[in-house]
């Protein structure tokens, strides 16, 4: 047993371990996180000959206030590389040709992405009833929206963002913010307008809004900065293996070879390994929180001399619409978006493979994936010739699926547990899977638990 009991026992160091450990620790608490492997979790980048690889997250939206307050703490601001300009165009296939995202009302007249009905349609949207009970995105998006834009700007989305299947993924849960302007405003097209009047007006506390962030040695960055500043308090190669309550209050959490004591706990690890140490004393509990599916995704990068792609790369990448019956979900183009990601004369693309609706796309050797890959892009990037190098990342829990009944599920586990005070948990399976979302929430979390 350790000599000085913490406060909290972190269980899971990827960055909403970390985040939540931070936090806590800035407000006067005593931490331990305790991480299967080395910290950081989904966030690894690689340095190789003059190429910047991230294998896991490329970069993050700098616009929820905890993530700003991160940077700013851990001295990172500085530390940011900003995106090009040309970071604002993505592109989305359509008949095999790559089309900008309109950027504007004019764009928007002219895109072939949506039919004249499509765009017609939408007058409408505000006259559309809200509806009285859950639906997937893509009931939500038909309902409001029309079909067009469930095929061309939403299931491309639901890609980049869950590599998730629009019909199971709740609109709810998944793409909450979108479900409130529907719920609040009545419509879509008043709650986005309501939304720019509320920012015009308050400067709301978001940090720069919106800007896409990354760092100069990638995202890796950020974790390993979070990795030293809490050195001292951070057990690596350590995985948790069983998880009690103490009578009369506390917890007591083990690993093969340990034993630690601590009044709370925070399940900072993914939803499986969450619901095998919840299991032995809240099987209902760890029913529920196993019922929470993960995509798998395989990410590849490629790299190449200029001269082998036709495409201008000019944008942040593409993406890969479902009725087009491409395999790969899309590409991005790391080194137009970010410098000093790929030496001068060459480029580097990431292309993700798999997601809920492609399973077991880990089972398949490098070479599978990568020609797969390479298959599916170079018709639609005009490349020649073979990559330089390529580097397969395999992600059998890539992202958790916020599907049909999701946050009913994750209701009843919380009720589950509030019999077991000082049990809480914070990681990308609730309330948001995007880095940034990870941050704000354990920056909530520890407010919660820690008011000042
Ligand atoms: C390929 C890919 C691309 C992505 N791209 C982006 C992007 O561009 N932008 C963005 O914002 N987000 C992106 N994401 C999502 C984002 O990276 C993740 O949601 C986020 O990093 C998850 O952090 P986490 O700490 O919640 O979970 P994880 O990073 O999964 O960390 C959980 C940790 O728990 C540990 N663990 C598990 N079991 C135990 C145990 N029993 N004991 C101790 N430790 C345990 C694991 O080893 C792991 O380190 C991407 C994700 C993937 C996979």
């Amino acid at each position: 047993m350790e000599q000085a009991q913490p406060d909290f026992l972190v269980i899971g160091g990827g960055i909403s371990g970390l985040a939540c450990a931070w936090f806590l620790q800035q407000r006067g608490a005593k931490v331990r996180v305790l991480e299967a492997g080395r910290a950081g979790g989904k966030i690894q980048t690689l340095q190789q000959q003059g190429y910047l690889i991230e294998r896991g997250p490329n970069s993050t939206l700098d616009n929820r206030p905890g993530f700003h307050r991160l940077l700013t703490e851990l001295e990172l601001l500085t530390e940011r590389v900003q995106p090009s300009a040309a970071a604002k165009r993505r592109y989305v296939l359509k008949n095999g040709h790559l089309h900008p995202l309109p950027g504007g009302p004019v764009d928007f007249l002219r895109t072939p992405l949506f039919s004249w009905q499509d765009k017609l349609r939408l007058l409408a949207e505000p006259f559309i009833s809200p509806a009285q009970q859950e639906e997937s995105v893509a009931d939500f998006v038909r309902r409001r929206l029309g079909q067009g834009f469930l095929d061309y700007a939403i299931n491309p989305f639901v890609s980049g963002v869950y590599a998730g299947d629009p019909e199971r993924l709740s609109v709810q849960a998944a793409t909450a913010r979108v479900y409130r302007l529907e719920a609040e405003q009545g419509s879509l097209f008043k709650g986005a307008l309501a939304l720019m009047r509320q920012k015009r007006s308050s400067q709301l506390e978001t940090g720069p809004s919106g800007t896409l962030t990354s760092f100069k040695q990638g995202m890796q960055q950020l974790s390993e900065c979070l990795r030293q500043r809490l050195a001292t308090v951070l057990s690596e190669q350590c995985p948790v293996t069983a998880l009690q309550p103490v009578t009369g209050g506390g917890w007591l959490v083990e690993s093969a070879t340990q034993q630690w004591q601590a009044k709370q706990v925070i399940l900072a690890c993914p939803a499986p390994q969450a619901a095998q140490l919840i299991a032995p004393w809240q099987p209902q509990v760890a029913t529920l929180l196993g019922q929470i599916a993960y995509a798998e995704v395989a990410s590849v990068s490629l790299a190449f001399a200029r001269a082998q792609v036709e495409h201008a790369l000019d944008g942040f990448g593409a993406l890969f619409p479902r009725c087009e019956g491409v395999t790969t979900l899309g590409v991005l183009f790391p080194s137009s978006l970010f410098s000093g990601r790929a030496p001068d004369g060459k480029v580097l693309l990431t292309a993700f493979i798999g997601g809920r609706l492609h399973p077991g796309i880990c089972q398949h050797s490098d070479e599978a994936i990568s020609q797969q890959v390479l298959e599916d892009l170079r018709p639609l990037l005009g490349i020649r010739g073979q990559p330089e190098q390529h580097w397969v990342s395999r992600w059998p829990q890539a992202i958790p699926q916020y599907e049909l009944g999701h946050l009913q599920r994750l209701q009843q586990a919380q009720q589950g547990l509030a019999a077991y005070p000082g049990v809480h948990w914070r990681a990308n399976w609730s309330d948001g899977v995007s880095l940034a979302d990870c941050v704000d929430q354990a920056a909530q979390l520890a407010e919660r638990l820690l008011p000042a």
